[in-house]
């Protein structure tokens, strides 16, 4: 099995790219493939770099290019709901595009023609999380994931989301690569550990955060992959 573990920034794929030696290093469209074994099975780890097109891009690479048969997107996310502390975990069970507005043709937002406003993560992925989650002792939270080309740090821009698609987090690129899998039909898995709460504070806490909550997410994205293969 090709398992492709994909991130948007280099902090969040180096925590997990240091469990392993024997890296082969793969450079395909201007952007780096880490690959490596693990159990007699292939990973492809990359980052993207951050928003939904250099995503895109990437995830298309790991399912034409590197043929994976899953991809697990391992990052950090900005809080709507103000239960979600920094550090928490949470799982996409469903993604949409925020800043998609077709309004002014009555379309709702998140909506294109022919296509949805959300699109699912897979169930058995989801239920080996929740195993994951019960044998390593460490909580993971359902989440809607509200993605968009904008970093969110305003209450106002916050509770609109949260409002209009009932987003609990919100980040940067996993409703586009979850709509490249739909388009592949690759199973997907978004993990996010939180790095702040998308509001005024937000740039300050995410700087702060970002490095040990994206280990937290790495963490348990490599207890998964353990149990997966
Ligand atoms: N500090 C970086 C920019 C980070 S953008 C720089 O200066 O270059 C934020 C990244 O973390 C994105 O990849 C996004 O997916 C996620 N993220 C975390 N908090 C977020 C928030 N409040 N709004 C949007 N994305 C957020």
């Amino acid at each position: 099995m090709n398992i492709g573990i994909l991130g948007a920034m280099r902090e969040e794929i180096v925590p997990f790219l240091d469990k392993f030696e024997n890296i082969k290093e793969i450079t395909y469209a201007k952007n780096k493939y880490y690959k490596t074994t693990f159990n007699n099975h292939t990973l492809i780890i990359a980052y993207s770099k951050i928003g939904k097109v250099n995503s895109t891009i990437t995830a298309i690479v790991m399912c034409e290019h590197f043929k994976v048969d899953k991809i697990i997107f391992s990052g950090v996310a900005g809080a709507i709901d103000s239960d979600l502390k920094i550090g928490d975990l949470v799982y996409a069970s469903k993604l949409t595009q925020h800043d998609l507005d077709l309004s002014a043709f009555g379309h709702p937002y998140g909506f294109v023609p022919e296509s949805k406003v959300f699109f699912e993560t897979d169930k058995n992925l989801i239920s080996t999380l929740h195993e994951v989650s019960k044998d390593i002792n460490i909580p993971i939270k359902e989440a809607i994931i509200a993605t968009g080309d904008q970093f969110i740090a305003s209450s106002e821009k916050k509770s609109w989301i949260e409002q209009t698609f009932g987003a609990n987090a919100i980040e940067m690129e996993g409703a586009s690569v979850a709509c490249v899998c739909d388009s592949f039909d690759v199973p997907l898995l978004v993990l996010r550990a939180i790095s702040d709460s998308a509001d005024g504070q937000a740039d300050i806490d995410f700087d702060t955060f970002l490095e040990q909550s994206a280990q937290v997410s790495a963490k348990f994205v490599y207890e998964l992959i353990s149990k997966i293969i």
